[in-house]
This record gives structure tokens, C-alpha cells and sequence, in this order.
């Protein structure tokens, strides 16, 4: 019998599950902070299977693993090799997002050997002083900050050429730098974080900073909209847009002297990404359904704490399918989140307050 994918309240399918790994991380970005400890009751790869299993006979094609930092959590490994044989079943894409840091030549291999298809890499600057500020290192001494830092983008930098060694192609996109740009903070970083990924053929994807959480200090004056960047970047270099593809994030555009016997590349390179969930949102056909390590489902980056749905009554003592599946469609039946929309509508009425959730859950819990 042929099921038929559940669409939520506004027409949306679900397409992407982004399912935490950890919620712990070895880094402390400011924009991010993480607990530093793992929720109780964290999932076993059983029952990790389980969740993936479900999301994709609801219509999930996309499958991202993320944390905290997801090359801290041994099992990686073992749950790629495990949810592969999904493709069969619709799964298209495994995909992993990690800050690189502890991205060995030998752990890109094993993640190539066990099925991961992609893997996008972050890193907000391109000296020590930058990358240690955006990753909370070092702490308030600069010179202590700066030494960590270039300690860290030596490894990042490193981190690429391992992926691009093991078969991670960045012109198949299966290789791509995200970047959080904060106005006042690393924005002097957009010109060198683009030359890096020209002239490593990478396309980078420049991400708005977002209000998720409750400890990052967020204010609307902090954000560097996706439009300035753009703006900034397309005056060194010639941008021609490409748009944004259905259910996406990112907004691509495409440097106009690559591929004409200019400086610029023709890989990965080609291509600049901005991911404008601040100043122009893509709720209207956000597919993403979001996992915690410790299996509360979300259906919203920016959602309460404690409004998740608990999948561990389907997951114990044994995983229930077909309880687990009924319960996540009817969860996404239910849906009708728009938060990013709802805060800029409200914006556009001069009202400076957040719309429903004025607490939102934490990024590195959240998964991104
Ligand atoms: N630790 C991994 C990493 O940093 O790539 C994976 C988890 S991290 C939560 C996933 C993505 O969310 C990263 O690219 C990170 O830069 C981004 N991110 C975290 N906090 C953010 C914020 N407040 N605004 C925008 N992006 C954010
Ligand atoms: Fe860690 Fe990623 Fe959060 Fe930075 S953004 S603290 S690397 S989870």
C-alpha cells in the first residue's frame, strides 16, 4: 500500500530530518553556547535508526547529522553505515555539519567508507584573532585568543583537505563552508572568508545571525542582513543570483568572472550562498524537522523549550514503528510554526517585540 507523506497545516512536506547527535561541543562559539553537557537519556543507535526510519517513510529525502559537534559522538560512524541501506526507501542524502575541528584525514575516510554523502564545515574567520573570537577561545586575553584561534583555523583548514581527500567533492557540493557573520564582530571577515572559498573551490554559505536561544545576546542591531553581504562582497567581486531551489535555505549566486578565464574559480568556488532567515524568511516552504539527542522532536528552529514532542514513549524499551510513525505525522499534521515570518511581519508594524515564543530552545541542543 502506497502511504501518502503528511503535509502540515500550511501545505508543507516534510523533506530533512536534522537529527542531534550531542548536544555537547568542543568549541564555545558566542552565538551559540552550548550546554557542555549532555541531556539525560540521550538515544541509542537503535533508536536513532528508528527516528530515521520513520522520518523517511513520512517523505524525508535529506538526513543531516549535527550537535553540538557531531564528530564527538563515537557512534557516527556506525549510524551513517546503518540508515545507508535507507536509500532504497527514499533516504537520498546523508550529510553531516561539523566545526572540522577534530576532522583527522583517517575519520574523513571512515565517514566516506560508511556512506556520508556530504559534509559542510564551519568557520567565521581567516585569522587567529577572528576564528578565536567567533569560537570563544582563549578567553578575555587577546593575545591567548589569537593563539588558539590560528590553532583551530590551522585545523579547519586542514579539516578541508581531508574531506576533499577522502571524495568529498565540493563541485559535486558535497563540500561547503557555512560561515555566522555578526555585525560589529567578524563582518571585516566577508571579503577573506570569500577569497578562502574561491580559491579553495568552496562554496560558502554566509548565514545571518539568528535569535535561537536565549543566551547569545541577540539584538536585531547585531545582525548583518544577507542583502548588505551580498552588497559588500558583489563590489569586489561580480555576483549574478541564481535564486533560492525549492525548500532550501541558502540564496546562491554565482561570481560573475568564474569560468571565463578570470581569477575566479570554477568549482564550488564558483558559488556564494547567504542564508537570510532574519531579513528574508523561508518559512513558507521550511520542510525540516529537527531531532535533540535525546529525542524531543521539533518542527521550529525557533521553538519554547519543552514544546518538542517526546518521541522515547515509541522508542522503549523497544523502538514501535508504526506508533513512532503515526506519532510523528500526526505531530506534523499539526504544524503550523512560521516563527521567522511572524517576527518580521512584526518588524514591518514597528512592533520590536518577538512573535509567539519569546524563549526559544538552544542552537546547540536544537541542532541548527
Ligand atoms: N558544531 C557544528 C557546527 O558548528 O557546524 C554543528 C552544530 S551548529 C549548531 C550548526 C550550524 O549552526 C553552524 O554552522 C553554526 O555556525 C550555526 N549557528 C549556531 N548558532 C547560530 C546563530 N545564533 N545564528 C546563526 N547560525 C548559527
Ligand atoms: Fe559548537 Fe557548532 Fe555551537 Fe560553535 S556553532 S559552539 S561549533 S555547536
Amino acid at each position: 500500500m502506497t502511504r501518502v507523506p503528511p503535509l502540515d497545516r500550511l501545505g508543507r512536506p516534510l523533506g530533512v530530518l536534522r537529527l542531534s547527535l550531542t548536544a555537547r561541543c568542543n568549541l564555545a562559539c558566542p552565538y551559540c553556547l552550548p550546554d557542555g553537557v549532555e541531556p539525560p537519556g540521550l538515544l541509542t543507535l537503535r533508536q536513532r535508526l528508528a527516528v530515521i526510519e520513520a522520518a523517511v517513510a513520512l517523505g524525508a529525502g535529506s538526513l543531516r547529522l549535527t550537535g553540538g559537534e557531531p564528530l564527538l559522538h563515537d557512534g557516527l560512524e556506525a549510524l551513517i553505515a546503518a540508515a545507508a541501506p535507507l536509500r532504497e526507501r527514499g533516504l537520498r542524502e546523508i550529510a553531516l555539519t561539523s566545526n572540522g575541528v577534530l576532522l583527522s584525514a583517517e575519520r574523513a575516510r571512515t565517514l566516506r567508507a560508511a556512506g556520508l554523502q556530504r559534509i559542510t564545515l564551519s568557520l567565521d574567520g581567516t585569522t587567529g584573532e577572528s576564528v578565536g573570537r567567533m569560537a570563544g577561545a582563549g578567553g578575555a586575553d587577546p593575545g591567548e585568543r589569537a593563539r588558539r584561534g590560528q590553532v583551530l583555523l590551522a585545523k579547519v583548514l586542514a579539516a578541508i583537505e581531508h574531506a576533499r581527500a577522502a571524495g568529498f567533492d565540493p563541485r559535486r557540493g558535497e563540500l561547503k563552508l557555512n560561515a555566522v557573520i555578526q555585525r560589529g564582530v567578524n563582518d571585516d571577515q566577508l571579503l577573506p572568508l570569500a577569497a578562502l572559498g574561491r580559491e579553495r573551490g568552496l562554496e560558502l554559505r554566509l548565514i545571518e545571525f539568528m535569535d535561537v536561544g536565549t543566551r547569545n545576546g541577540w539584538q536585531p542591531e547585531t545582525v548583518l542582513s544577507a542583502a548588505e553581504m551580498v552588497d559588500r562582497i558583489g563590489h569586489r567581486w561580480p555576483l549574478e543570483p541564481r535564486g533560492r531551489g525549492a525548500h532550501g535555505t541558502a540564496s546562491r549566486w554565482r561570481y560573475g568572472d568564474a569560468g571565463t578565464g578570470g581569477s575566479g574559480s570554477t568549482g564550488g568556488g564558483a558559488h556564494l550562498a547567504v542564508v537570510a532567515s532574519v531579513t528574508a524568511p523561508f518559512c513558507g516552504d521550511c520542510n525540516r524537522l529537527r531531532v535533540t539527542a535525546d529525542g524531543i522532536a521539533y518542527t521550529c528552529l525557533f521553538a519554547a523549550p519543552g514544546s518538542g514532542l517526546d518521541l522515547r514513549p515509541w522508542l522503549q524499551p523497544q523502538p514501535d514503528p508504526v506508533g513512532l510513525r503515526q506519532a510523528l505525522a500526526d505531530r506534523w499534521r499539526r504544524r503550523q510554526d512560521r516563527y521567522s515570518e511572524e517576527r518580521q511581519e512584526l518588524w514591518q508594524a514597528s512592533a520590536p517585540q518577538h512573535p509567539t515564543t519569546s524563549r526559544h530552545a538552544e542552537m546547540a541542543y536544537l541542532g541548527g
